[in-house]
């Protein structure tokens, strides 16, 4: 390990997948591996995610969907994002079908059409829908804005929306659902659901993923790189945030926030040696500081995400959601050494 190491367990992202299939059945699943599979790395994503049953793939944009055609050549590949202007021939050229929010459609290609059911956003408002000619139209489709939340009452607003327009559309695929919906709104299903963070192995609520039956697939490992001790009032950073009050024992580690491990996780646990140990002051662009226990030294292993220390912790302590912390995560070669577990 040079600076840090990701490892992808394809194993633990298929036994999701077959778990998400369980609940949607008979609706397929589709995956969802936008954003380079939410930092796991798209192309192992979706090959591991078609093996345990995945019907098709989900993108956000048509390069990340013609990246993608060349190792799957049959594969129904569906851009969920919007066609950015003289997109169209790349789409048509890998065969990508695609999603659209008025009813002015793209020449040659196989249409999802997106219907505003309430997320307030991309989509086209149930009147509008009378305007698009069906010819091209293989889906109906929209996004729910709240299917995570406690309150059902929203989201079950939309899905009635959603079937009432789904009715003008006899014999083309609906889907609606993402992760949320698919574990906790049966009734949003429809043909197909598309899920992307449980995939991965992480809650879409928040909370402990092994509640859903989910087990994370992304681990992220560094270590100690220096060891040394502050003496009384010598301080540890930018800005002095730590301050030694006593004689004490700190490691260095080579991750930072531009590594994607965030300035706000100052106070947050990692694993030194496998035992929970704090954050110490400010982190900065390459490196953070951690406390050491009465053994650890230079070399200590460092878990970050991982050995039971979940993304949903740092998320809650970040006051922000899983799909932005591992979004950060830079995997590329200069940073992270990237590793890939192949069980089944
Ligand atoms: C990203 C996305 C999803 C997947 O959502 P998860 O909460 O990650 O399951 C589904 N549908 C659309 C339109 C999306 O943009």
């Amino acid at each position: 390990m040079r600076r840090s190491e990701l490892t992808i367990d394809l194993g633990a992202l298929r036994r999701n997948v077959r778990r998400l299939r369980e609940a949607a059945a008979p609706a397929e699943l589709w995956a969802v591996v936008k954003a380079d599979a939410y930092g796991h790395g798209a192309q192992d994503a979706a090959r591991a995610a078609l093996e345990a049953g995945a019907a098709a793939l989900c993108v956000a944009t048509v390069q990340e969907g013609a990246a993608l055609r060349r190792a799957h050549p049959d594969v129904r590949l569906v851009v969920l994002g919007p066609l950015a202007p003289g997109e169209e021939r790349l789409a048509r050229d890998a065969r990508l079908e695609v999603t659209v929010s008025t009813p002015a459609l793209p020449d040659g290609l196989d249409v999802h059409v997106k219907v505003d059911t309430g997320m307030g956003r991309w989509g086209m408002s149930p009147a509008e829908l009378a305007d698009v000619p069906p010819g091209p139209v293989v889906g109906l489709m929209s996004h729910l804005a709240t299917a995570d939340e406690p309150d059902p009452g929203p989201a079950l607003a939309q899905l009635e929306r959603f079937a009432v327009v789904a009715d003008r559309f006899p014999g083309v695929v609906r889907h609606l659902a993402n992760s949320a919906a698919t574990l906790r709104l049966p009734d949003a299903r429809f043909d197909a659901v598309r899920c992307g963070i449980a995939i991965y192995g992480l809650s879409p609520f928040g909370d402990d993923p092994a509640r859903h039956g989910l087990e994370p697939v992304l681990a992220w490992r560094s270590q100690v790189a220096l060891a040394k001790t502050l003496a009384p009032g010598q301080s540890s950073g930018y800005g002095r945030r730590f301050v030694a009050r006593e004689p004490s024992r700190i490691g260095i580690v080579p991750v930072g926030y531009a590594d994607g491990f965030r300035r706000g996780l100052t106070g947050a646990q990692v694993l030194v040696s496998g035992r929970r140990r704090r954050v110490l002051g400010a982190v900065s662009m390459d490196a953070f500081a951690v406390e050491l226990g009465p053994g650890d030294a230079a070399g200590a292993p460092v878990t970050l995400i991982g050995d039971g220390l979940t993304a949903e912790e740092h998320a809650s302590h970040l006051g922000t959601i899983t799909y932005e912390l591992v979004c950060g995560i830079d995997s590329r070669p200069g940073r992270a050494d990237r590793r890939i577990i192949d069980g089944s």
